[in-house]
């Protein structure tokens, strides 16, 4: 497998469809520090008690949580199978406000994060992912709350439950010491991953941001971002959204809801140019040479390409930053972090997911191919643009062949998220569209596919729905078999 098939898009995984039931009422409490304010320990009767295991710094405790009625407890879990721990249900996010510290030595941060939360149920119990936080206090708009924190999460107890339709503020103060998180089937580190000289922060697959702060890590819950981060001197922290003056932290603000945005601290210099009046900033360590130039002048003839595949551009800014060493690629709103050694293709792949994976993402956590797949084949089409293939070549066709007849509908396992169905055969469903439907048709039902999105989620169905549009055609049987079907199809002969 080669590198650039690391590169991807990890927005779709956020922006989870809350289930809403009634989690167990015992939890095993964690403190490991004597700022941990003790958890009201009082007991119910009705549920035996859990323990988790803990490393030798910290010391656990079993308690039970006050007992309430089940209908207002917030689902501790999310809709995803694949990560069921990650996400919760009761509320749906609109903000997370952060102001992080980082220590001197890169290794620790304090935070204070602040989440604005609307109930969709009555709610007197919700939980965040939180895993091996030190939290030392949680506040329900400014009033100190019951909490207490147990293996993946933070749960809160109000003394007066929330109607649903209410909004509120949770705030928590906490510290960590974040590990990279690297999920079973995955082949790297995300999360808090720290290599000499960088610091990679991610929210990335469900579970990574959780090592580093209190969070909703649902699928489909996208939420205003804004990072306000202290690093230390010689350091940048360059984030998601649009860059906020302030004399004392680094402040980003995306300024809309959005999913998966990211930041990452290093010893950057910064560089702004403009394109088509939307300024495209890079982050890049001095001591690696030639990378500036060639970013800025490949940045802007890609985006000018890819505009013409899927219409304007869909946010008002851009910033890319080298993580120089990192085994991956990610694209998030406004914000790209890639190797400075990546090959062009990759760079116009995470490109490509402004468009197909952040602006537009999907409704369930097995559609994520709609954007691998329409990624990867903007790779070839943009050799097509740039006039190195006048056609979808031969190389590409014998590099996209999938070693899995997975069908890109059946989801079993993380490591399905990352194999060559969704990059490959998702690609190939693209091209066989194209062969099927003809070039005038296809490209307009791009366009129309984003466009008509934006800001929204979308799935195969509306991808199918608009190319029947756009060409008369019945596709039905097309889509069946490329998507459901175990062979992989052949390609259509000839467009048309
Ligand atoms: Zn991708």
């Amino acid at each position: 497998m080669v590198l650039v098939r690391y590169a991807r898009s990890w927005a779709w995984w956020v922006g989870l469809v809350l289930v809403v039931s009634a989690c167990s009422g015992t939890v095993a409490a964690t403190t490991s520090s004597s700022t941990v304010p003790p958890p009201n320990t009082t007991t119910s009767s009705t549920t035996p008690p859990t323990t988790t295991t803990t490393s030798s710094s910290t010391t656990t405790t079993t308690l039970k949580l006050r007992e309430i009625d089940a209908a207002l407890v917030g689902d501790t879990g999310g809709d995803s199978t694949l990560f069921p721990d990650s996400g919760n249900g009761g509320y749906d996010v609109l903000l997370y406000d952060w102001t992080l510290v980082v220590s001197d030595d890169l290794t620790a941060l304090q935070g204070v994060v602040s989440i604005t939360a609307v109930a969709i149920q009555d709610l007197q119990r919700f939980s965040l992912d939180a895993r091996n936080l030190i939290v030392a206090s949680v506040s329900v708009d400014g009033e100190s709350v019951e909490f207490v924190t147990a293996g993946p999460e933070l749960v809160m107890t109000l003394d007066e439950p929330l109607t649903s339709g209410d909004e509120f503020t949770v705030t928590v103060d906490y510290e960590s010491e974040p590990a990279p998180y690297r999920p079973e089937g995955v082949p790297f580190s995300m999360g808090w991953d720290v290599i000499p000289g960088r610091r990679v922060l991610v929210h990335g697959f469900p579970g990574a941001a959780a090592t580093w702060t209190p969070i909703s890590e649902s699928i489909y819950d996208p939420a205003r971002t804004i990072f306000r981060i202290d690093v230390p001197d010689g350091f940048t922290a360059t984030a998601s959204g649009f860059p906020i003056d302030d004399e004392e932290f680094f402040v980003w603000d995306t300024q809309r809801e959005v999913n998966g945005a990211t930041f990452t601290i290093a010893e950057h210099e910064l560089s702004e140019i403009e394109w088509n009046g939307i300024p495209i900033e890079f982050a890049l360590t001095p001591s690696i040479p030639g990378v500036r130039d060639a970013w800025e002048a490949d940045v802007p003839v890609m985006l000018d390409f890819l505009e013409t595949i899927f219409g304007p551009f869909p946010y008002g800014r851009l910033g890319l930053s080298a993580i120089n060493g990192a085994q991956f690629a990610l694209a998030s709103p406004m914000r790209i972090l890639i190797p400075e050694s990546m090959p062009r293709t990759v760079l116009v792949h995470e490109l490509a997911h402004q468009w197909a994976g952040n602006a537009v993402t999907s409704k369930t956590e097995g559609s994520g191919w709609l954007w691998e797949g329409l990624a990867t084949y903007t790779e070839s089409l943009f050799a097509e643009y740039e006039g190195r293939d006048t056609a979808f070549t031969s190389s590409f066709l014998s590099s996209n062949v999938p070693d899995t007849t997975r069908p890109l509908d059946q989801i079993d396992s993380i490591d399905d998220i990352l194999d060559s169905a969704t990059y490959q055969r998702g690609a190939l469903l693209y091209h066989a569209l194209r062969l099927e439907i003809g070039d005038e048709a296809f490209f307009a039902t791009i366009k129309e596919f984003i466009q008509r999105n934006l800001h929204a989620t979308a799935e195969i169905e509306d991808l199918q729905t608009i190319a029947e549009e756009i060409s008369g055609d019945d596709l039905s049987q097309f889509f069946t078999s490329w998507v459901s079907e175990t062979t992989v199809p052949q390609l259509p002969p000839t467009s048309g």
